[in-house]
């Protein structure tokens, strides 16, 4: 199964993507964590995005189509594929119908997170992260069982994302708006959008998506 998560940032995507990962033992390919990862690495491709991604605007086309492609090429046959933050331009839909069928793959469905634009604000200037094993929190809808230390693995060190300030999350909305909003009628066209309440309680969330998954 290949799908897409689709919704503005701070919709839930990646805290879903997660979920469907431990649960149905699916792979998440979020462009962004790869770009994140090249940034820190400091590769030519982290050295060309880091200014771009700390605006808030949208990386080219080219650089995070390869990086989908290479995943994909390196990722087993059967693994199912969770699309996260990509695609985000027409461009990049049009690519991936083009990655998917050069692996043998097709997009089975396209998930539609439905939030309040209002509300992302405060979910993502409240968003940090486990430093080592990447579990997702919030200050507020999502903290730690035990207060500052990971459920999941146990550290004790969290991080927050330095695009996740109020003024670039105006811009990134933008751009969703602008540019990502409109790829929706491609699959409409397709018959394979579902829309899911994203401000629904985050367990609701994933109930609604695995029935539309059929699990
Ligand atoms: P995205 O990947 O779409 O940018 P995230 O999954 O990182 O968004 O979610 C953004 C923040 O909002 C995280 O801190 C997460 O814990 C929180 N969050 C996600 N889904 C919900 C929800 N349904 N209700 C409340 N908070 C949520
Ligand atoms: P995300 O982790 O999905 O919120 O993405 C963080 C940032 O990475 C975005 O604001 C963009 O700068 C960049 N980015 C991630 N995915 C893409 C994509 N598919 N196309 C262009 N830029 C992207």
């Amino acid at each position: 199964m290949n799908i897409i998560l689709l919704g503005p940032p701070g919709a839930g995507k990646g805290t879903q993507a997660k979920r469907l990962v431990e649960r149905h033992g699916m792979r998440q390919l979020s462009t962004g964590d790869m770009l994140r990862a090249a940034v820190k690495a400091e590769t030519p491709t982290g050295l060309r995005v880091k200014a771009v991604m700390e605006a808030g605007e949208l990386v080219s086309d080219e650089i995070v189509s390869a990086l989908i492609s290479d995943e994909l090429e390196a990722m087993g046959k059967d693994i199912g594929a969770i699309f996260d933050g990509y695609p985000r331009t027409a461009e990049q839909a049009r690519s991936l119908d083009d990655i998917l069928s050069a692996h043998g793959r097709k997009l089975d469905s396209v998930i539609e997170l439905e939030v309040n634009e209002d509300a992302l604000v405060e979910r993502i200037t409240g968003r940090f992260t486990c430093a080592k094993c990447g579990q997702g929190y919030h200050d507020k809808f999502e903290r730690p069982k035990v207060e500052g230390v990971c459920d999941k693995c146990g550290s004790t060190e969290f991080k927050r994302r330095p695009d996740d300030n109020e003024e670039t999350v105006r811009t990134r909305m933008a751009e969703y708006r602008a540019k990502t909003a409109p790829i929706l009628p491609i699959y409409e066209a397709r018959g394979i959008v579902s829309r899911v309440d994203g401000m629904a309680d985050i367990d609701v969330v994933t109930a609604e998506i695995e029935k539309i998954l059929g699990y």
